[in-house]
């Protein structure tokens, strides 16, 4: 119990109870782990690498690799990622794999020379299709290295990973051989998941299930992608809106095919953070964990707790939920 100073009362720490659905956090600064950590969060759902290397490393990977020092990235991406991995231990942290669009890898010193020039990058050469293309598989490698050295040198099995803007089944399949080579293969303790953010992901969901543990849901690409609707074009932002029926049914749909296989659906991108009421749709859906900001970590437990003890008493007394599903937004 801490003491109210003002009012001289003794006021009760609020408590969080577990809850059906697993509530995780979005964080990209390794700096702000140690602080975060006290959050009733069930572990890391998305731990963006970009922060990383824009913060720290600052410079291209291949770069590095040129100038005969890949030891740079390995070190530096193994420090940040473990300083998050402790922070959080024993709960899981989800470390997604380098996503950056090629303008972005370009503003990273040395760039120019190993990014090509795409007006429209945010669909160019990103995630995935780097990884296993002989132009970046190199520096792919670099990534895999720190992932091990945090698992195996400094014992933080908590870690797992999450391939980004994965097109294609195949491009599953090229990816996780590679790391499998790269002595990180998918077992009980080390888990591989996939962002569930391209059509392709959703209707090819029992496709995908073959080669990773589970999905995270990345609203903002997916609700994009869906929507034919630029992320960041102010113009046609009145339209883009995750809580869109077709977005809906797409989670629902994928959430369906992933529990026939046993993987497990989490969602990364912002529209629980942003739209609580969303959180309830998932909940409803079946959704096994949901990731938000930590400014919404609390606030989201206690909504996850209230809604499931709301489903229960719908049960109990035969009413039910109407099908959220239904509603267009
Ligand atoms: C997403 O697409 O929802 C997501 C979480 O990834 P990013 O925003 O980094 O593309
Ligand atoms: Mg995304």
């Amino acid at each position: 119990a801490a003491t109210n100073q003002a009012q001289g009362q003794v006021v009760a720490a609020e408590t969080f109870a577990p809850t059906g659905t697993g509530v995780m956090m979005n964080l990209g600064d390794p700096d702000l782990a140690d602080k975060y950590s006290s959050l009733p969060a069930d572990g890391i759902g998305l731990m963006r690498e970009e922060f990383i290397w824009t913060s720290y490393i600052h410079e291209h990977p291949l770069y590095l690799i040129e100038k005969g020092e890949p030891d740079k990235v390995v070190d530096m991406l193994a420090e940040g990622v473990a300083k998050v991995a402790r922070a959080m231990a024993p709960r899981p942290v989800v470390l997604r794999l380098s996503d950056f669009k090629s303008s972005e890898y370009r503003n990273l010193k040395g760039g120019d020379k190993y990014e090509p020039n795409e007006p429209a990058d945010l669909l160019g050469w990103r995630g995935a299709s780097r990884y296993y293309d002989p132009k970046y598989i190199d520096a792919f490698k670099l990534e895999l290295a720190a992932v091990k050295k945090v698992r195996n040198e400094f014992g933080l099995k908590n870690l797992n990973v999450m391939i980004p803007f994965v097109r294609k089944v195949d491009e599953a399949k090229k990816v996780t051989e590679i790391m499998k080579e790269q002595g990180l293969e998918r077992n009980q303790d080390f888990k591989v998941y996939m962002m569930a953010e391209i059509p392709s992901n959703i209707i090819l969901a029992d496709k995908f299930n073959e080669y990773i543990d589970g999905y995270s849901i990345g609203s903002n690409d997916l609700t994009m992608l869906l929507l034919g609707c630029d992320r960041n074009n102010d113009t046609v932002s009145p339209l883009f809106d995750e809580r869109n029926l077709a977005v809906k049914r797409a989670i629902r749909h994928l959430i369906k095919a992933a529990h026939k296989d046993g993987k497990t659906v989490s969602i990364c991108g912002q529209a629980p953070s942003e739209f609580p009421d969303f959180t309830n749709f998932l909940i409803q859906s079946g959704i096994d964990y949901v990731s938000v900001n930590p400014d919404m970590v609390k606030e989201t437990k206690r909504n996850v707790a209230h809604f499931e003890q709301r489903i229960m008493l719908d049960k109990a007394t035969g009413r039910g939920l109407e099908d959220p599903t239904d509603y267009e937004w």
